[in-house]
């Protein structure tokens, strides 16, 4: 038997499957989880319960739209594939039929900015897609317009589907996603919540660029999301801070480095659509392939 590719990969994927699954984000089997390899992606397969789900047992798929392996993959594979062939920038994918998420996308609503957490997902507003079927090419097609400079959307009268740059942050995302769905829901139920408006969620965009990040961890041009206190053990920064509160310069002294803006990234085409929601073919490792 040759060596198992991808092995520590594919553990990844079945861990963040359970995490999902006891964050309450998910039920059962009904959701899946991807990441990008060269070349490709890994995914869960199709109907294997992540409790005895084994490293072996994740699809290997190429950007042909082919499988490797005698187990098929996630029967939503396109959606999937189509991510990370049209956004680079994913390397995971979670899609997952979470609670809150799935009530709102049954009444085809977006989640608005009624909350600044909302830019999370990269915009002022979390989409629904329009409904089709599981598993087809338009359900594919509707989910990347409602993905277009968004990293999550809710998926009509089904789920939700996020991507990131790492299954950690795929999964946390969706754990937000879904807090974010639940409030809103609550939120409704007191009457209509008041929308933040483009402005304000401007603000809260551009913060979003550093968000959560140390200082250490800011890219040129990066400044923190939210101007800190005085660092009072700074080498030959104490006097400076010190003196400039005692003449009510502290303002001025502290005063935060202008924010980034948010930049989206490009989506590439799509591959033409097919209709049918038929399998991926299967790739022979010995013989050329016969999509
Ligand atoms: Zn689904």
């Amino acid at each position: 038997m040759p060596k198992l590719k991808h092995r520590k990969l594919r553990k990844e994927i079945i861990a963040t499957c359970r995490a999902m699954n006891a964050a309450g984000v998910n039920q059962g089997t009904s959701g899946n989880v991807s990441a990008r390899i060269d070349g490709g992606f890994l995914i869960t397969p199709s109907g294997i319960p992540y409790d005895r789900m084994k490293p072996e047992q994740i699809v290997e798929m190429d950007l042909a739209g082919g499988y490797y392996g005698k187990f098929l993959p996630s029967s939503e594979w396109r959606m999937h594939y189509d991510i990370f062939r049209a956004r680079s920038e994913a390397q995971a994918v979670v899609h997952t039929h979470a609670i809150y998420c799935t009530a709102l996308s049954c009444q085809r609503v977006e989640i608005p900015a009624f909350h600044y957490m909302i830019g999370v997902a990269g915009g002022t507003t979390i989409r629904c897609s329009d409904y089709a079927a599981f598993g087809t090419q338009a359900l594919s097609d509707t989910m990347l317009k409602a993905l277009e400079d968004r990293s999550a959307c809710l998926l009509a009268n089904h789920g939700m589907i996020c991507i990131g740059s790492s299954l950690k942050k795929a999964l946390w995302l969706t754990i937000e996603v879904e807090t974010l769905a639940k409030q809103f829901t609550h939120a409704r139920q007191n009457g209509k919540p008041v929308i933040l408006s483009d402005d304000e969620m401007k603000t809260v965009l551009a913060r979003f660029k550093s968000y959560g990040k140390q200082a250490a961890d800011l890219k040129p041009g990066e400044a923190l999301a939210v101007e800190p206190p005085p660092r009072r053990d700074a080498p030959g920064g104490n006097k400076i801070k010190a003196k400039a509160m005692k003449s009510g310069k502290a303002a001025k002294a502290a005063k935060p480095q202008p924010l980034a803006v948010v930049v989206t990234d490009d989506a590439a085409a799509p591959e033409p659509a097919e209709t049918t929601n038929k399998r991926p073919p299967r790739r022979s490792r010995s013989k050329p392939a016969a999509a």
